[in-house]
């Protein structure tokens, strides 16, 4: 039986390895935060977790940090290796893999469930130790100090196996590789490279002058002030569509004349819909197609049918027939943000 250290003695361990460790390099990058911020979620994750687990003797760590490896298929060609935060064994045949998160959000059970890398060394784990019959998977939020548990059959382990070979083909076999732009891009160390940043990384280091008047920020600014400029507009002639109305209404007349052209009034009847949010949209629904009518009016909405093609929960030979049916076309839209400021 180990030693278990105090509360005490375990924050004076962080505290001397936090001032041994630090280095100025290090980044925060989220601009609400300090670093005594961290530091602090680091003391009152360790005092909650060391509150809520000690003296720690309900099970047996086999190891941390443990390297599991194992091959995805006969071939030999698809390993997959990973390192497993904590291994425990809680008796006999029954062992968990446990993962410790810092992260803010605390995820539903149906993320867990749909949970990929503990599955996965859950796949390497029963095959490296023949003991372990029975594995849960056990992360710790350790800033929420709450645990989440998932575990898995047989056949949903066989299933993600399968999955990820399918997923390994699909990108073997790609050829276009977009980069695909998420929260993450600001720790990126190859935002110089990437075709989403380059351009940016490029001018950060320029002088405003000279920034104002490099070729492509010159367009950019244009495109904004003109799209500025063009909001205005639609804004002032939504003013002029009502005044006239307004006028034609008043006047009694369905036409006005300008001195080049005249502008007519035409009323037509236009269907309100409820939006999809809205309870009536779905009885709207059901009415249709208990009266055999549904095939008549529906239409095929793109984007549901980008979230069934994406979704992995949905059978991937469904997918497929549905895939036969769709091409994909390249659509160039242009979505301006805000630059954040150096
Ligand atoms: S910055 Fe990095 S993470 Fe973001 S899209 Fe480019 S390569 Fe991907």
């Amino acid at each position: 039986m180990c030693d278990v250290p105090t509360i005490e003695r375990l924050l004076e361990k962080y505290e001397s390895l936090w001032d041994a460790e630090w280095c100025d390099v290090v980044r925060i990058v989220r601009e609400d935060e300090t670093v005594e911020d961290y530091r602090a979620v680091g003391e009152l994750a360790l005092q909650r977790f060391h509150e809520r687990h000690a003296p720690f003797d309900d099970s047996v760590t086999v190891g941390t940090e443990v390297r599991v490896e194992t091959d995805l298929d006969d071939t030999g060609e698809h390993p997959l290796m990973g390192y497993v935060d904590r291994l425990v064994k809680v008796e006999d045949g029954r062992w968990e893999i446990h993962d410790y998160k810092t992260s803010k959000r605390l995820p539903t059970q149906r993320d867990v469930d749909r949970d990929r890398q503990l599955a996965l060394y859950q796949i390497a784990v029963t095959e490296m130790y023949p003991d372990a019959r029975e594995v849960e998977l056990v992360w710790h939020y350790l800033r929420h100090d709450q645990e989440v548990r998932s575990q898995r059959t047989a056949e949903e382990l066989e299933g993600l196996r399968q999955e990820v070979l399918a997923d390994i083909a699909r990108i073997e076999e790609a050829t276009e590789f977009p980069a695909a732009t998420s929260a993450l891009c600001s720790w990126c160390d190859f935002r110089a490279l990437c075709p989403a940043w380059a351009h940016e990384a490029c001018v950060e280091e320029l002088e405003p002058e000279e920034l104002r008047g490099e070729p492509d920020v010159r367009l950019v600014d244009r495109y904004m002030d003109v799209g500025a400029r063009a909001k205005e507009l639609e804004a002032e002639k939504e003013l002029l569509r009502k005044e006239l109305i307004r006028r034609m209404e008043e006047t009694e007349r369905t036409a006005l004349a300008g001195t080049t052209h005249r502008i007519r009034l035409s009323e037509r009847r236009a269907l309100r819909i409820p939006p999809r949010d809205d309870p009536e949209r779905e009885e709207l629904e059901r009415a249709l197609m208990d009266a055999g009518l549904w095939g008549r009016t529906s239409v095929l909405d793109r984007r549901g049918l980008e979230r069934i093609l994406e979704d992995e929960a949905v059978p991937t030979s469904v997918r497929e027939t549905i895939g036969r049916y769709i091409s994909i076309e390249k659509n160039a839209c242009l979505y301006p943000s805000r630059r954040q400021e150096g």
